[in-house]
């Protein structure tokens, strides 16, 4: 036998892992859905494998989950037969949490309370860790698909595990779950039990694509004959988005939902489509209810999965949605692609690019339905993924009225509710001729900003736009419905139907009158500004700066200055 090796955990996989001991996630079950999603995972992993690489020494007649259970023992196992995992993967993706926005969850958990907590672990998700919410032991045998060698891993979740080869493993892995002495007693958490592993499965884990066998006990059928075992398929195997709609439940599609995005949640909506003719695909897909903590982040991942005629080719596949719409989640099936397509290939491929055309139509459309009929889920949908969306205004210029439509704002005419661009303009005044809004930090420091009063004076309303993003599409975009957008720190603006520039009676005569101060301040502030000009637009402030027409904001200085530019 072999030396066995032990090593610390990662600092931030030990601080989730700590709270997966004490349980702030009450619902416990949820541990075998992410156990069987694993497995399942891996499973199709082999079968792709293996169907592109014919030399490689895999086995694939009999590809499944097993669940074993042992009720003297307390042990619950999870095996399948799929890819596993070498010794350093081993170290690499179970003793580490590689998951971006992991920092910023672990900072926000610091000061969370135990109900906050909880919440903010069902939005990260912690896949297997959650072992650790039933087991205080869990061991795994696991052997990379081809490797002749495998590998023991045990661990009881709280600074160390302990890493061993084995000479004769299985292809796959197989994880088993010591239970925790305290949940003996607990009916609603026996794991040992068939009847709660059965509910489980079919509550969690039906549409999983591979069968999840378990040993069931048939009771006897006469009186001289004893009680038999026999090995029993749990799950119906279908896959969801083959199925017809009206025959899969909402319960079906939350459970699926959480398989392929890792989302402990509910998702806010889902969205069905199928393509028949010469390029045929069904796509399942969703909208989350909350954003993931890496959805600004650099390597921010998309949510959409490959399959090519039921077998999955590829993660968060790029060519199929756009950046902008990275936080949808789901699956898209196609019958008529070959399965070594490569991500290149996707990028160049002309009915990808028609394919993504229509999934984009398709989200945006169920976007403005829900923006429509269902107020209450589109602003949830706004507050999590506005400031994504708002990127499109800036690359799809396709559907570019589209997303306008769908957006919101803040803007004068409540403080509390935002309002879209479609209610702005039917609420423009009489001679009003521009969509007018200011850029800048936050609500509070725009709404005082001087420039705002004369707007106010005549009833205009302006648009607040406080997320960095706006200052870059508003300059991007030229107008929405034929109006102009005007910021009303930029240039001259007018008020009065007439441009400040530009001289009347009056204004030449104002001018005079206040000649010595404005060359005063002008020589005084030259190097500060650039002009000093009488204007309109103030009522109440005596003085305010205003950039040129052409001129890069305050903000957009600070975010390109951020960006390294
Ligand atoms: P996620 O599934 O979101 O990646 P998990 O914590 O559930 O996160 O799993 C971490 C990683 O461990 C997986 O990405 C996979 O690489 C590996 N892994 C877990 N279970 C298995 C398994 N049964 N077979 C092969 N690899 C596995
Ligand atoms: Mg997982």
């Amino acid at each position: 036998s072999t030396q066995t090796e032990t090593f610390e955990f990662q600092a931030e996989a030990r601080q989730l892992l700590q709270l997966m001991i004490h349980s702030v996630y009450s619902n416990k079950d949820v541990f075998l859905r992410e156990l069987i999603s694993n497995a399942s995972d891996a499973l199709d992993k082999v079968k792709l494998e293996s169907m592109l690489d014919k030399d490689l020494e895999v086995d694939t007649s009999d590809l499944h989950i097993a669940i074993e259970t042992d009720p003297d023992q307390r042990t619950l196992t999870i095996t399948d037969n799929g890819i596993g995992m070498s010794r350093d993967e081993v170290v690499e993706v179970i003793g580490t949490i590689a998951k971006s926005g992991t920092a910023e969850l672990l900072r926000k958990l610091k000061d969370a309370g135990d109900a906050e907590s909880a919440d903010l672990i069902g939005q990260f998700g912690v896949g297997f860790y959650s072992s650790f919410m039933v087991a205080d032991k869990v061991t795994m045998v696991t052997r990379r698909a081809g490797e002749s060698n495998g590998t023991r891993w045990t661990s009881d979740g709280t600074g160390t595990y302990t890493i061993e080869t084995v000479e004769d493993a299985p292809q796959g892995t197989a994880i088993t779950l010591h239970l925790k002495p305290e949940d003996a007693e607990d009916q609603l958490h026996d794991y040992t039990k068939e009847w709660k592993i059965r509910e489980l499965v079919t509550k969690y884990s039906d549409f999983i694509t591979w069968p999840i066998r378990m040993a069931v006990t048939k009771p006897a059928t006469s009186e001289d004959a004893e009680a038999t075992t026999e090995i029993e398929t749990i799950n119906s195997m279908k896959a969801l988005w083959a199925r017809p709609k009206d025959q899969v439940t909402d319960e079906e599609y939350n459970e699926f939902y959480k398989h392929v995005s890792h989302d402990w949640q509910d998702p806010l909506e889902v969205i069905r489509m199928q393509a028949e003719g010469t390029f045929e695909y069904t796509a399942l897909l969703f909208i989350p209810s909350h954003a993931p903590l890496d959805l600004f982040m650099r390597d921010a991942k998309h949510g959409v999965q490959l399959y090519v005629k039921r077998v999955h080719v590829m993660d968060d596949c790029d060519a199929l949605i756009p950046e902008y719409l990275r936080f949808v989640k789901g699956v898209v099936d196609s019958q008529d692609l070959t399965l070594n397509v490569s991500r290149e290939l996707l990028q160049q491929d002309r009915q990808i690019q028609l394919m993504r055309k229509r999934l984009v139509k398709k989200v945006l459309s169920s976007i403005k339905d829900m923006q429509a009929n269902n107020p209450e889920r589109y602003k949830t949908f706004w507050t999590e993924f506005g400031r994504a969306v708002k990127e499109g205004l800036l690359s799809d210029f396709d559907n570019r009225e589209t997303l306008l439509e769908i957006c919101s704002f803040d803007s004068t005419h409540s403080s509390t509710e935002q309002t879209t661009l479609r209610s702005y303009v039917e609420r423009m005044k009489e001679g009003q001729e521009h969509i007018y809004y200011v850029t800048g930090e936050s609500r509070s420091i725009v709404e005082n900003s001087p420039h705002i009063e004369a707007f106010q004076a005549k009833g205009y309303e302006v648009l607040l736009l406080t997320d960095p993003v706006d200052e870059m599409w508003v300059g991007a975009v030229p107008e929405f419905d034929g109006k102009k957008f005007q910021s009303i720190a930029k240039g001259a603006v007018d008020l009065d139907g007439k441009d400040e520039s530009e001289s009347d009676d009056a204004k030449s005569e104002q001018r005079e009158g206040y000649a010595d101060l404005l060359s005063w301040l002008n020589s005084t502030l030259s190097e500060q500004i650039k002009e000093v000009r009488l204007s309109s637009r103030l009522t109440t402030s005596p003085a305010c700066l205003v950039g040129e027409e052409y001129d890069i904001t305050p903000t957009l200085e600070k975010m390109y200055r951020a960006m390294g530019q």
